[in-house]
């Protein structure tokens, strides 16, 4: 909380500062393009306008694009805005690694970028990151996931829990994977987990795109292939509710949440509206919520700060190393969410109508 007021005062000096532009109109603080990843999910879609209000509240113009998960397409956006002459970029970005030969392009005309949510690797042309503790989100999951083990199958153990990686393309799938490792590797060693597939690691169980269809398949061989023989699972570790919904169809395929074959505790992360609503029915037990708005918040701010020629302070410069440089990081933070406290987090905050989980 201290470091987050911190970094507001910060923000906001510099957010008080009038840009050159801005001597010319009051509505006319600069350019700024954002590229989002994709509307199939709730939370980009949220993001997006947020980000978009936040900025344009502040007086800059806002060119707000949609890749619909395409690479080529993204790249082409961003090519576009900076073709167009932004004074800034935020990125959320499909596969990261694409994107080096325009951010060379908007470095060498001084444009500004901001990495958000998914941080950009391999390039040195990235300015800022702004995300929230990616490790600490699989670390909630996992703990989640051990809580409800404990709680719904007590004298089950070993439990037999499956794993689920998020996208191969996206830095934060392994910090997520990392960290709920961290938590479940040590129950692994000590024979209270068994992953009954053997399928364990970023390279077998990561998930191309956060595709639900994929993780819905991918459910389905482990289910033919391992469980078969009348044993049950007990667990499922998903790090993204599209993916939690694909893996519950696949079980409830077989007969889960059905007669007397309980429902496996199944994580999530995003509080999307159907997962919550998942999360009430007792079909998925828990999720990640992560506040979008005070992410877009937080995003607008530092631009501002940053295009109005102020230095930001309070950032985080030792987490996020892209590979080429340490990028300074705003790290906000993740709770869990499950059917205890889904009102006080989500509801009550705001971020879900009551009405929306009817
Ligand atoms: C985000 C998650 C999201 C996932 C799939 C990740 O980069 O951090 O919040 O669930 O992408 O969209």
């Amino acid at each position: 909380m201290k470091l987050f007021k911190s970094i507001m005062a910060v923000l906001t000096a510099g957010a008080l500062m009038s840009s050159a532009a801005s001597a010319v109109l009051a509505q006319d603080k600069g350019a700024v393009g954002i590229a989002m990843p994709t509307q199939s999910s709730l939370r980009w879609i949220s993001d997006g306008n947020e980000l978009k209000a936040a900025l344009e509240g502040m007086g800059y113009s806002v060119d707000l694009q949609y890749a619909e998960d395409d690479i080529p397409n993204q790249l082409a956006q961003i090519e576009n805005m900076v073709t167009k002459g932004v004074d800034a970029l935020v990125i959320a970005s499909i596969d990261g690694t694409t994107l080096s030969a325009v951010l060379q392009q908007a470095a060498d005309q001084g444009v500004k970028v901001v990495a958000y949510d998914r941080l950009i690797r391999d390039s040195a042309n990235v300015d800022y990151y702004t995300t929230f503790d990616n490790f600490q989100v699989g670390v909630l999951q996992a703990n989640s996931l051990v809580k409800g083990l404990e709680e719904r199958f007590p004298d089950d153990k070993p439990w037999n829990v499956e794993l689920f990686g998020g996208s191969p393309d996206d830095n934060n799938a392994f910090f997520f994977y990392d960290g709920a490792m961290a938590v479940l590797q040590p129950l692994i060693d000590s024979g209270d987990i068994v992953v009954k597939s053997g399928q364990q690691g970023m390279d077998v169980v990561g998930t191309l795109r956060w595709d639900g269809a994929v993780a819905q398949a991918r459910m389905d061989n482990i289910l033919s292939a391992n469980y078969s023989d009348g044993s049950r699972v007990h667990g499922v570790l998903a790090p993204y509710d599209g993916l939690s919904r694909g893996i519950i169809s696949s079980l409830r395929g077989v007969g889960y949440g059905s007669g007397d074959l309980s429902w496996p505790i199944i994580t999530g992360q995003d509080a999307e509206v159907p997962s919550v609503k998942a999360i009430i029915a007792g079909e998925q037990y828990s999720t990640v919520f992560k506040d979008t708005r005070e992410l877009a918040q937080y995003t607008a701010q530092l631009l501002d700060t940053v295009l109005s020629g102020q230095e930001p302070g309070g950032l985080d410069t030792e987490t996020y190393d892209n590979g080429v440089k340490v990028v300074p990081s705003i790290l906000l933070t993740p709770y869990e969410v499950d059917a205890t406290n889904y009102e006080e987090r989500v509801v009550a905050s705001g971020y879900i109508k009551a009405e929306e989980l009817q």
